[in-house]
């Protein structure tokens, strides 16, 4: 069936002509009609996907090359799509239209003047997500909840739920995502599949509607890392022009040191990272993935983060500050909702934003307005930064005696929708592994590793050092060499 291939099939077999672009998106538009229920996707447009895919015919017909030419691809609703609505999950932009595609999803797609050539891929649609980015289990998207497939009574997590969702029951092959404290990793452990997120400044932020600007960061989401090398190479490089954040570094083929040998590799395995936190189901599969990586040839390093613990008020101080002067732009006057009765300009803030936004996004920017405010900034912002750069420190001197490190996503197993109630800080605590990497702007990835309580998928989380991705995704696919965890299914799909 279609939607067993793995991206790099579903490319081969396009370009041979063995099946047709228009064939692959209509397979998958189906796909996702059928188990919409799952609450994967935000908007789709049948009409608008199947143009892309014929005109992707069109050029393989023609004897175009581009690495995914006709492939199906969904982007989480937070890149901005000219052809799509764009949401970011939140009812302050329903209905809002981007003129323009973001430069990940131009890359990854048609291709724009200055974002860089298009790789070919056609787009399925937009997915759910947490408004703004900002949750951990899908359950803050404006719209509807979504399901995990391996258990609908479970969240499916955060905040690239959709994604995850998208790519677990085979409604789309691949996606983006986007992780800011962990939201590509955390998903991907939840749901059984595979996520990447670079290196901060690897992946052009131009149209990725902000949440964090210090911390946002694009990546993929798929079943194997060799998809995830392949959507990488395409999504990643300079965008000097557009994204001042945007790292000098040429873009990369992840794909050529898959097959690497890991003989001799050196993995950090940080001890704040198995503590009394640690469900032992969780516990007792990744262990077993590193012993794993020792009959691979790796070598295991005790190592120590030792301000693991306070990556968690220092991401909840830094990301909140971001987001409360990243959000001052939704104000009614220039795009999305405006309320439809004010009695002048300031009530006009007022009411839009009251209207627009929903709980978790305002108690942020409540947050990031205190924590920023004059007499509180001392206190918090800044000595949050500087326990920041501690963090990232801590990471350097770890990897002077390893080469890349290893341990969980996340605490627990995906836990029951509507579990942590209207307690964000159970969400908050749920982050501590992934909030480390993140604040250091360290490249990670999740790696299916196992199966915990209630036959749940557990994710391995591997860390790299600055630009390290290809080693990870290297490390990663010689696990799935030898390992099926990400080749297993939830039943019915
Ligand atoms: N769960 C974290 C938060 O709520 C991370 C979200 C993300 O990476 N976008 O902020």
């Amino acid at each position: 069936m279609v939607h067993d291939l793995t991206i790099a099939e579903l490319a081969a077999k396009l370009r041979k002509r063995e099946l047709s672009a228009v064939e692959a998106a209509r397979h998958f538009l189906a796909r996702g009609a059928a188990h919409e229920a799952l609450g994967a996707y935000l908007a789709t447009d049948e009409e608008v996907t199947l143009a892309q895919a014929r005109a992707a015919d069109a050029r393989i017909a023609a004897g175009d090359g581009a690495p995914l030419l006709g492939v199906p691809i969904a982007h989480k609703d937070i890149f901005v799509t000219k052809d799509f609505p764009s949401t970011a999950g939140s009812r302050i932009l329903e209905n809002y239209r981007s003129p323009f595609d973001a430069t990940v999803v131009a890359r990854l797609g048609q291709g724009a003047p200055g974002q860089g050539a298009g790789a070919g891929a056609v787009t399925l649609g937009k997915l759910n997500c947490d408004e703004f980015a900002m949750g951990s289990s899908n359950e803050n998207s404006a719209y509807r909840p979504a399901a995990n497939p391996w258990d609908r009574s479970r969240i499916p997590g955060g905040s690239s739920g959709g994604s995850a969702v998208a790519v677990a029951a085979r409604l789309a092959p691949a996606a983006t995502g986007t992780d800011t404290g962990g939201s590509i990793r955390q998903p991907a452990s939840f749901c059984g599949i595979t996520g990447i997120k670079p290196t901060y400044g690897r992946a052009s932020r131009y149209g990725m509607i902000a949440f964090a600007s210090s911390l946002d960061q694009a990546g993929p989401m798929a079943h194997t890392a060799q998809d995830c090398a392949l959507l990488l190479s395409a999504m990643c490089g300079p965008d000097l022009d557009r994204d001042s954040t945007s790292l000098d570094v040429a873009a990369q083929d992840f794909t050529r040191s898959l097959d690497d040998s890991l003989e001799g590799l050196r993995i950090g395995v940080p001890k704040e990272f198995f503590g009394e936190g640690l469900a032992t189901d969780v516990r007792a599969a990744i262990d077993a993935a590193l012993q794993e990586y020792r009959k691979l040839g790796a070598k295991l390093v005790e190592i120590s983060l030792p301000r693991t613990e306070l990556s968690i008020p220092v991401y909840y101080i830094i990301a909140p500050a971001e987001a409360s002067s990243n959000l001052s732009r939704f104000d009614g006057v220039k795009f999305g909702h405006r309320a439809a009765q004010y009695a002048d300009l300031l009530d006009m803030y007022k009411k839009t934003r009251a209207e627009g936004f929903g709980d978790e996004v305002k108690r942020r920017i409540m947050i990031g307005t205190y924590v920023l405010s004059h007499g509180y900034y001392d206190a918090y912002y800044l000595q949050a930064q500087k326990i920041r750069r501690m963090i990232a420190d801590d990471f350097q001197q770890a990897f002077g005696s390893c080469d890349l490190i290893a341990g969980p996503v996340a605490p627990t197993v995906a836990w029951k929708i509507g579990e942590h109630g209207n307690d964000p800080l159970a969400d908050y605590l749920a982050d501590i592994f992934t909030l480390p990497g993140s604040l250091a702007g360290l490249p990670g990835m999740s790696v299916p590793c196992g199966f915990g309580d209630g036959h749940m998928p557990v994710g391995l989380q591997l860390i790299g050092n600055y630009f390290g991705e290809a080693r990870l995704l290297n490390a990663a696919h010689r696990f799935q060499q030898a390992t099926d965890f990400h080749l297993r299914r939830p039943e019915g799909f």
